[in-house]
C-alpha cells in the first residue's frame, strides 16, 4: 500500500521539510523494521536530505542551483519551465530511509525536503514502505 500527503507550495522555488509528514506516513503503515522510499510524482519538484537546523543550509542550496541552472537561456521546451525540470533531475525525485522500531533512521542534523521548482501549486509526496517485520 502507498501512503499520499499533499505539500501545498506557496513560491516558483521552495524547500519544505516533510520529514514529519513522512515519519506520520510510516506509523500509519504499521511497520517496525524495514525501507521508507519516498517518491516525488512530478517533473518540476524533487526530494532531498540536508540539514534541518540552519534554514540557511537550504537557502544557500537554491541559491547555488539557480546559478546552476539559470531561469534564462536558450531553452526549447515551450512550456518555459526548463529550468524547473533540470533541477528536479539533477536533485532526483525518490530517496531512501531505512526504518528501525517503527521510526526514520536519519542523522541527528538531517531532514526530508520537498523541493518545489515551478511553483506554487498543490503537490503530491508517495510514501512506500517496504516491511522487514517477521
Ligand atoms: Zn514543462
Amino acid at each position: 500500500m502507498i501512503q499520499t500527503f499533499q505539500v501545498r507550495t506557496s513560491t516558483q522555488t521552495e524547500f519544505i521539510d516533510i520529514t514529519h509528514s513522512v515519519q506520520e506516513a510510516v506509523e500509519k503503515t504499521g511497520v517496525e523494521e524495514g525501507i521508507c522510499v519516498i517518491f516525488i510524482p512530478h517533473t518540476t519538484a524533487a526530494v532531498t536530505i540536508n540539514e534541518n537546523a540552519d534554514p540557511s543550509v537550504v537557502q544557500d542550496i537554491v541559491m547555488e542551483l539557480n546559478k546552476m541552472v539559470p531561469f534564462k537561456d536558450q531553452y526549447h521546451h515551450m512550456e518555459g519551465n526548463s529550468p524547473a525540470h533540470i533541477k528536479a533531475s539533477l536533485v532526483g525525485c525518490s530517496e531512501m530511509v531505512i526504518v528501525e522500531s517503527g521510526k526514520l533512521v536519519l542523522g541527528t542534523w538531517q531532514g526530508i525536503f520537498f523541493c518545489e521548482f515551478d511553483g506554487p501549486r498543490n503537490r503530491k509526496v508517495h510514501v512506500k514502505v517496504i516491511s522487514n517485520d517477521r
